[in-house]
């Protein structure tokens, strides 16, 4: 455990750790994640290792019409994460906020940059790309 990352929800009901993460990750403007995440944009990161510490039964899954599902604590509405159509549960990306200390990732693009906000002012050189990349 104590190369572990831990992570956790708003309320503090669900808790997780990860042993690694995807070198990658990318902020994305899409509309879904930006409805998701009630932020400008969302960040979810592939993970190695995924643990449910507590709070399993907290999960509740939104399942878009594009079969995409997301993942959120029913008490708190954290967003937590974001998984493709027929996946499971430990095949999750999860939400970068969430991690409760620092952890070992770059984020190296924007993608769905045909949905981002006119508000938010991207000031970074990062590849920005208008889809997916
Ligand atoms: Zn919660
Ligand atoms: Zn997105």
């Amino acid at each position: 455990m104590n190369d572990a990352y831990k992570g956790s929800c708003l309320c503090g009901a669900v808790t997780f750790t990860v042993n690694g993460f995807n070198e990658k990750a990318a902020n994305c403007h899409c509309t879904m994640c930006r409805k998701f995440h009630g932020a400008a944009y969302g960040t979810s990161v592939g993970v190695v290792g995924l643990n449910w510490i507590s709070g399993i039964d907290y999960l509740k899954e939104f399942i878009a019409l594009n079969g995409t599902i997301r993942t959120f604590c029913y008490e708190c509405g954290s967003s937590l994460g974001f998984r493709v159509k027929g996946t499971s549960l430990s095949e999750i990306e999860l939400a970068i906020a969430t991690f409760d200390s620092e952890i070992p990732v770059v984020i190296d693009a924007h993608i769905y940059i045909d949905n981002k906000a006119s508000w938010c002012a991207l000031q970074d050189e990062l590849p920005k790309y208008n889809k997916g990349r």
